[in-house]
């Protein structure tokens, strides 16, 4: 197969790439290196089936020769680039969706949209079904990410609609692992890195939010069995297990020894709307595909926590 990947360069498309290369399979990256770097691709720089373009996909673009899939996952992704980034996160998402689906139709390729559980909103049905409409704030800080999200879905599904494009849409669910950016403010690299210091995890608000978080091979495990589909609907990609900040805090010192605790800081303003839990149903794609989350917190947080100590002693830590 002959797949271009949008947003390669970054942390869950340079696992992606390298699944797909592993599999013998052409891959095209086309990214602007806003959030990602070449360096997560470092690995696989010099493979021969790997071609890197540099460009921003909010402005059209094509690739020489067939095409069979196009997964679309370039858009910046933390809770710290929605208030840095909110007009690249819409362009992307609508212009750049757009112009990555043009492409699917001209070159008859399938079309793999990234979507995300935060089309739920702070969800008022848990565990999180795909029929849930969501429950989303325009407005607030998060409103720029979750909006594009839920307009890049409607002009997948429009373009399949109208223009007959094999469609599939993963609803991505809190996903951590290696090559997660030091500084992207998520509460795995915080915490991670402030546990390795020896420094109190840093829990917003009284810490009883939950999350359930998935191991990055895992995840694309599943877009790899989705793009091998042939289900056009939204499937929840994400860890069932479902956590407290507390609880996934307590878990991270555990591993590292760190003595330091936890300490309750108020949630910064940047935060207003943070969803209060979030779990996925994984229904739709336990039957559907034939999966389910393999790696177990534990093993997953001990590939993290290497990863990350070797990423602060380069930084000088
Ligand atoms: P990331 O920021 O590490 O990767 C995004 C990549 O897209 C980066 O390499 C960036 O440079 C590139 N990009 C951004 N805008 C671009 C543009 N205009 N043109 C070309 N390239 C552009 O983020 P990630 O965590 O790897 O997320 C990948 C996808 O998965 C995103 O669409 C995100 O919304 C979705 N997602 C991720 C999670 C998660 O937990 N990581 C959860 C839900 C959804
Ligand atoms: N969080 C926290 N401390 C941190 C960073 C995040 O308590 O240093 C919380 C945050 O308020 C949210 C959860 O951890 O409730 C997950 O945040 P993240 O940014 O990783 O992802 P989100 O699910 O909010 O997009």
């Amino acid at each position: 197969m002959r797949i271009v990947i949008t947003g390669g360069a970054g942390f869950v498309g340079s696992h992606l790439v390298e699944r797909y290369l592993a599999a013998g399979d052409e891959v095209i990256v086309v990214d602007n290196l806003i959030t990602g770097s070449r360096r997560n691709l470092e690995a696989v720089a010099d493979h021969p089936r790997l071609t890197f373009i540099e460009h921003d996909v909010s402005r059209p673009f094509t690739v020489d020769g067939p095409v069979d899939a196009i997964a679309h996952l370039a858009s910046p992704a933390s809770p710290i680039d929605f208030l840095r980034l909110p007009i690249q996160i819409l362009k992307v998402n609508s212009l750049g969706t757009y112009h990555a689906l043009g492409m699917a139709r001209a070159k008859g390729a399938r079309f793999l949209l990234a979507s995300t559980s935060e089309i739920y909103g702070d969800p008022d049905v848990h565990p999180q079904t795909e029929d849930y409409h969501g429950n989303v704030d325009t407005l607030g800080p998060r409103g720029a990410y979750d909006e594009a999200k839920r307009f890049a879905e409607a002009i997948t599904m429009a373009y399949h609609r109208m223009h007959g494009v094999p469609i599939r849409i993963v609803r991505i669910f809190n996903t951590y692992g290696p090559r997660m950016r030091l500084d992207d403010g998520r509460v795995v690299p915080n915490f991670v890195s402030q546990s390795l210091k020896g420094e109190p995890l840093t829990a917003f608000g009284d810490g009883e939010q939950t999350r359930s978080f998935c191991y990055v091979d895992d995840l694309v495990d599943g877009i790899v069995r989705l793009m091998a589909s042939d289900v056009t609907g939204p499937v929840n990609i994400g860890n069932p297990l479902e956590l407290t900040v507390l609880e996934f805090a307590r878990r991270i010192n555990a591993l590292t020894g760190n003595p330091a605790g936890v300490a309750l800081l108020p949630l910064p303003a940047e935060r207003t709307g943070d969803p209060s839990r979030r779990c996925p149903d994984i229904t739709r794609a336990t039957t559907l595909l034939g999966w389910q989350p393999t790696v177990s917190l534990d093993d997953g947080l001990a590939r993290t926590v290497a990863w990350f100590a070797s990423e602060l002693q380069r930084a000088g830590h």
